[in-house]
């Protein structure tokens, strides 16, 4: 690494401790989640030209038209799965830059993510080769079917918003299990926590959010 290098990764830590400390003023807690966002290099989840916005409290502009979520909702999403203490294993649907997978590859044993455009499951998927985030299995296809060979998930996260929750989704979830999912038509949706007690499913509403839709089908 050349000098201006490293002075550059300095001050992106600099941005990332910053980031952390706003979290912690509105009010993300989790220590586990906290410490895995002062770690992943946000920045290089994104497209080179909107680097220097990498570590603003804002969703952000992706390839293909998709979105980087907001480190606020990131981090809530992930505090409200973990409670405080780690996951064995996490299923994501809607991977788009692999943020969120990276976040979550530090607080949980194994993450499993679904993404419908193959160009950024093929580009997430490089990402954490190169980033060394090797927990992380990514499958290109339709979330809409889960991924029933590893099922059933202790935890699972949503990062694409349906109309209504899928069934298909509710099955894959273990006993006890917690899904967070936004639900809702476009540009207005209810972030909910989903927990599953043998075939009951509690919903908890949490806050009003906005994702990009989940779609049907592979694009
Ligand atoms: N978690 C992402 C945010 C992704 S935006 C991050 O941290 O960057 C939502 C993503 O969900 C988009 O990339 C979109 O293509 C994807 N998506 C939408 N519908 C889907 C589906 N049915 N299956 C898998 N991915 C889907």
């Amino acid at each position: 690494m050349s000098h201006k290098d490293r002075e550059t990764e300095y001050q992106y830590l600099i941005a990332r401790k910053r980031l952390v400390e706003h979290l912690r003023q509105v009010g993300i807690l989790d220590e586990l989640v906290l410490a895995a966002i002062e770690k992943v290099p946000r920045h290089l989840f994104m497209e080179a030209g909107a680097r220097y916005r990498a570590y603003e409290d804002t969703a952000l502009a992706i390839e293909c038209g998709q979105t980087i979520s907001q480190p606020y909702i990131v981090a809530q999403m992930t505090s409200v799965l973990c409670r405080g203490s780690r996951l064995s294993s996490v299923l994501e649907i809607g991977t788009g830059s692999g943020y969120q997978a990276a976040i979550l590859s530090l607080v949980a044993d194994t993450v499993y993510t679904i993404e419908r455009i193959e160009v950024l499951a093929r580009q997430a998927k490089h990402r954490f080769e190169a980033l060394g985030f090797n927990n992380i299995q990514v499958r290109y296809g339709d979330g809409y079917q889960g991924w029933p060979e590893s099922a059933p998930y202790p935890a699972m996260i949503v990062t694409a918003a349906p109309t209504e929750v899928p069934q298909t989704l509710l099955d894959q979830l273990a006993e006890g299990g917690r899904m967070i999912i936004p639900v809702g038509a476009l540009g207005f949706q209810e972030l909910m926590l989903i927990t599953r007690h043998q075939d009951r499913f509690d919903r908890k509403l949490l806050e009003e959010v906005r994702f990009v839709p989940l779609l049907p089908g592979i694009r």
